[in-house]
């Protein structure tokens, strides 16, 4: 599994972050998506495919 965000489209609402803290951060500047790691262990993949249902701006995806 590959992330990919896309911080043009972000809004920086951190719903992410809340989910599945060790694979997103948000930026300080401006809030948006920073990704920790690429590509998720196995055992945060749960986690990560849940903050990207969540994410209200559509900015995450996965390969
Ligand atoms: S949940 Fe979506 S909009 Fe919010 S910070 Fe994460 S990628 Fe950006």
């Amino acid at each position: 599994m590959r992330i990919k965000a896309d911080t043009e489209r972000c809004i920086g609402a951190g719903m992410c972050a809340l989910t599945a803290p060790k694979v997103f951060d948000q930026s300080e500047e401006d809030g948006t998506v920073l990704l920790l790691v690429d590509e998720p262990a196995a055992e945060d993949e749960a986690a990560v495919r849940r903050a990207v249902q969540v994410c209200p701006s559509g900015a995450l995806s996965l390969d």
